[in-house]
């Protein structure tokens, strides 16, 4: 059994007018029916542009916002039935890390208070002798000192806050950690010190991670396994070596095409495909196909008409697109795109991975 499973995951935000007698007009379709499963000890990256829902997804797992129809099942216990004591329970063993390590933290609060009210709140210890030494223990397991507990928020670098945030999700001992753009928020040269961090930390005590992030270039050096994600839905999961080395949904393939080749020789020749508009309103999504908008590779019709099921391709890759097996054996090019060349991006995106460092999960 995996230790979180998601079934037709939606969260759907009521559209309302009137002030006297408000009524419903519609709904934001945030997520819609999403399907995830994440075994123990595993990272699954959640990757998507802004305002695919991937935010509302860690969310809803959490309980943060209310699941508007699906199951999240954690540890074999139904989240979306849980209430009162028996949420908080299990609350505390899902915890997440903000983006932003300025707004996350409460600024009239110090380190030392911050780290020991989950402590406290989830009665794990009361004696404060112990409970300040589990905080400096924190401290230091996340490369901070133990000094630190009497300082404050506002005088910590961003890596260095974000690094107390994490202390904060260990401190109750969770079982899954939900990272909502960990590194986003942060310089470049201090993003690599915290993936590694995370990296370490789960190592040392056993975590399972969901990184949700925009970047496939950060998740994929964290991850074991990707989910990319489009307006709402789950559009391709694949190991993180395969969807990369692979990718089979135009969506994945235009983002891998994005990402810099750090190999001179070859970026010059990377050729980028540009997805052409913007992507859709949730409000009122496109039928059939929910990317046929903005899709190199549409077809007449059945894009349009008919919404594509996940499925699998391979061993442990799922796609949703109708033309999947068509793309990868070249017979389908892309069209209507300012820029492509897809043996180009082809050869590139083998030239990548095999000038990427790619020995397990490798550090940055
Ligand atoms: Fe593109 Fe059609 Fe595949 Fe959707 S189903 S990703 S529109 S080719």
């Amino acid at each position: 059994m995996s230790l979180l499973e998601v079934r037709g995951l939606k969260v759907h935000f009521p559209i309302t007018e009137g002030v006297l007698f408000e009524r419903r007009i519609g709904a934001v379709q945030a997520v819609d029916g999403v399907d995830l499963d994440i075994e123990r000890g595993e990272t699954l990256g959640l990757v998507g542009e802004s305002g695919c829902g991937k935010s509302t997804v860690s969310k809803a797992i959490l309980r943060l916002v209310e699941p508007t129809a699906g199951s999240v099942s954690f540890d074999g216990h139904e989240v979306t039935r849980l209430g009162g004591e028996e949420l908080r329970r299990l609350r505390r063993r899902m915890q997440m890390i903000f983006q932003d390590p300025y707004s996350s933290l409460d600024p009239r609060q110090s380190v030392g208070s911050i780290l020991s009210e989950p402590i406290r709140t989830h009665n794990l210890e009361r004696d404060g002798a112990k409970v300040e030494a589990r905080v400096r223990e924190l401290l230091e397991v996340v490369g901070l000192p133990g000094e630190a507990a009497g300082r404050f928020p506002h005088e910590f670098s961003g890596g260095q806050r974000q690094r107390i945030g994490i202390a904060r999700a260990l401190a109750v001992r969770p079982d899954l950690i939900i990272a909502d753009e960990p590194v986003s928020a942060l310089d470049v040269s201090i993003q690599a010190q915290v993936v590694n961090l995370l990296e370490e930390l789960q190592e040392e005590f056993g975590l399972t991670y969901m990184v949700v992030a925009h970047d496939l270039a950060v998740v994929r050096h964290i991850s074991d396994r990707i989910a990319v994600m489009y307006l709402g839905r789950i559009v391709e999961v694949a190991s993180s070596d395969e969807l990369y080395e692979s990718p089979l949904h135009p969506y994945t393939i235009a983002l891998l095409s994005a990402i810099p080749i750090p190999d001179p020789a070859v970026e010059v020749g990377r050729r980028r495909i540009l997805l052409t508009g913007d992507l859709p309103s949730p409000a009122d999504p496109p039928p059939g196909c929910r990317f046929h908008t903005r899709c190199p590779y549409r077809q007449p019709t059945r894009c349009h008409d008919e919404a594509p099921a996940l499925r699998q391709l391979g061993t442990a890759h799922t796609v949703a697109c109708h033309w999947a097996e068509d793309i990868k054996a070249g017979k389908l090019k892309p069209h209507e795109v300012p820029v492509e060349d897809t043996d180009a991006l082809a050869a590139a995106l083998a030239e990548q991975a095999t000038t990427a460092p790619r020995a397990g999960r490798p550090r940055l």
